[in-house]
This record gives structure tokens, C-alpha cells and sequence, in this order.
């Protein structure tokens, strides 16, 4: 076996260093969702954490490990929002400068939280421009440190956090779902479940419109795509990294899609069964598992909701078909 970038010791360590600040986030229940799919499901719900979303647990981890001139000089990303906002967190807590570049699409309700938490927001165009340039361009004008949104493994070693402390609360599952847009999630989750779960099955799902990651487990190395376009927005990445795609495919991780119509359906689901808020990409998972594209039938499952930032009137034009 090829040496992984991230072991499950950089996830408890991770966990250790997010502990007084990431909030440890509750497991729900459903009998309506247990009822239709003949499973035992647990939704872990990451749209209840700081920020919104899981991503303040890699970026504090990374973060927290500045050197002392790392912490003077800053801390840089792009970001489609989620992780914008909590580098721009984490950085405020550590008392560091944050930049986030984002791209001009964006939803407005994460462009204005990441300027909350005192983030320097710089737009660009996402179908027009590459991030990458132009997050380097600040960081060696201004001597900044990137965090990017996924491959690194600090990053992935926090996000496994979120899988570690469901196993920790509700033992060994079957199988464990998890939203897939580069693969942070996914990787520190398949980290955590190998150790706490050895048996269970590991599945990533990504948005119909971009299944790169599918294409990229299939053919065994790393599949570009242009950027989807879906509903599912902080899914669009365009590849999976070089840090995450050895770990999904060392880990013996499987990759499902669904559709936007389906994330649509799911979104209603929660809203009015289980009275939560769940984001486009958020609903990744559990729109596999609800939707009967994963056999789930008589298993313990471990859903993650990813996150629930998204604009309350947007919300409402989708949920009511206007879309
Ligand atoms: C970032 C994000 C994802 C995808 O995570 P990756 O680590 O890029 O695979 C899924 N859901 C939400 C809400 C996110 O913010």
C-alpha cells in the first residue's frame, strides 16, 4: 500500500485541537426515514455546527498549526463559500488575517458571513478565471499561507472529526454516506471508519451533472471536468485532489450520484419532517439513501448533513418547484 497523506492519528490529534471550538454536533433520528427505507438511519448533523458546516473543523485544525510567521503574514483561500467562512473563523479566533476569494456567483448569505467574521473578500469568475492564479498572486504579493478547500491533509484529517465522533456516539454502522465534492469529507471520514469500523462500507456521492470522482475511481487516476452546474454548490469542484484521491481509492471508497431534482425532494424532506435546514450539497447523502440508489435495507447508516447555509428566499423558490 502507497503511504497515505493523513492516518486516523491525524484525526484524533485533529480532534483534540478543534475540541473547545467546534461544537460536537447532534445525531438525529427519523422513524419516517427509517419507516421508508427499512434502515436504521443517523443523520449526523453538521448544519448545526459553527459557520454552518463541517469545514470549520479542517480549517481550524490547519489553522491552529501556523508557525509563528505563518500567523503573521495570514492566511489565504477560494472558496465557494463554506470553507471561505471558516477559514475567515478560524482565523479570527487565532487571531490571524484572513483573504477569501470567491467567486462573483455565490450566495450572498455566505459572501456576507465571511465578511462577518472579518474575512477580505476578492471576486472573480468561476466559469472565466482560475482561483488558483489569483489566490497565488495575493499570497506572494502579500506573504500569505493558502489553505486550500480540501487537499491538504490537515484539512482532511479535521474533517474526519465529523465521522469519529458519530462511530463514538452510536458504535460500528454498515455503511457511512457522506456529501463528495474534492473529497476532504470523504477521506477523513474513510480515515475514521477504517479504524472505528473496520467492516463498514464507505460511499461518497457527488452531483449527477459532475461525477468526477466516480469517473476517477473507475479509471483509477484523476478525472477533470469543467465546472457542473448544479444546484449543489459547494460540490462543484473540479477534480478530486492529490492528497484525497489516494485515500478514496486506497480505502476502497464507492461513488454514487444524484440529480438536482432529487436534492430538491430531499431538502423538502427535512424541512418538513425533521424541521431542519439543509443546503443543496448538504443533501447529498441523504438523497442517495432516501431516494433508494444505496441498498440500505435492514443496515445501520450513517448519514452526514453537511451543512445548511443557503438563502432563505432561495430556499423557498426551490422547495416550492420554482427552481
Ligand atoms: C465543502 C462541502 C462539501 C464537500 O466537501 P469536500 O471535502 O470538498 O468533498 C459538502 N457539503 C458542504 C455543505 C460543504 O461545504
Amino acid at each position: 500500500m502507497t503511504s497515505l497523506s493523513i492516518s486516523y492519528d491525524d484525526v484524533a490529534r485533529a480532534h483534540e485541537r478543534i475540541a473547545a471550538v467546534a461544537h460536537r454536533t447532534p445525531v438525529m433520528r427519523s422513524s419516517t426515514a427509517d419507516g421508508r427505507t427499512g434502515a436504521q438511519l443517523f443523520f449526523k448533523c453538521e448544519t448545526l455546527q459553527r459557520i454552518g458546516a463541517f469545514k470549520i473543523r479542517g480549517a481550524y485544525n490547519a489553522v491552529s498549526q501556523f508557525t509563528p510567521a505563518q500567523r503573521e503574514g495570514g492566511v489565504i483561500t477560494f472558496s465557494s463559500g463554506n470553507h471561505g467562512q471558516a477559514i475567515a473563523l478560524a482565523a479570527k479566533l487565532l487571531g490571524v488575517k484572513a483573504v477569501i476569494v470567491m467567486p462573483k456567483d455565490a450566495p450572498e448569505v455566505k459572501v456576507a458571513a465571511t465578511q462577518g467574521y472579518g474575512g477580505e473578500v476578492v471576486r472573480y469568475d468561476r466559469y472565466a478565471e482560475d482561483p488558483a492564479v489569483v489566490v497565488k498572486r495575493i499570497a506572494d504579493e502579500r506573504g500569505m499561507t493558502f489553505i486550500p478547500p480540501f487537499d491538504h491533509p490537515r484539512v482532511m484529517a479535521g474533517q474526519g472529526t465529523v465521522a469519529k465522533e458519530l462511530f463514538e456516539e452510536v458504535g460500528e454502522l454498515d455503511l457511512i454516506v457522506t456529501p463528495l465534492g474534492g473529497g476532504g469529507l470523504l477521506s477523513g471520514t474513510a480515515t475514521a471508519a477504517r479504524s472505528l469500523s473496520p467492516r463498514c462500507d464507505i460511499v461518497g456521492v457527488e452531483p449527477e451533472a459532475g461525477n468526477d470522482a466516480q469517473q476517477s475511481l473507475a479509471k483509477g487516476e484523476i478525472v477533470r471536468i469543467e465546472t457542473p452546474r448544479t444546484i449543489a454548490d459547494a460540490a462543484q469542484s473540479r477534480s478530486l485532489g492529490q492528497h484525497t484521491f489516494p485515500v478514496l481509492r486506497e480505502l476502497g471508497v464507492r461513488v454514487v450520484t444524484v440529480s438536482d431534482a432529487e436534492l430538491v425532494e430531499t431538502m423538502k424532506f427535512f424541512a418538513a419532517r425533521m424541521k431542519l435546514v439543509v443546503e443543496p450539497t448538504g443533501c447529498l447523502a441523504a438523497a442517495a439513501v432516501l431516494t433508494g440508489k444505496l441498498d440500505v435495507r435492514g443496515k445501520r447508516v450513517g448519514i452526514v448533513l453537511s451543512g445548511g447555509n443557503i438563502d432563505l428566499e432561495r430556499f423557498a423558490q426551490l422547495v416550492a418547484g420554482q427552481g
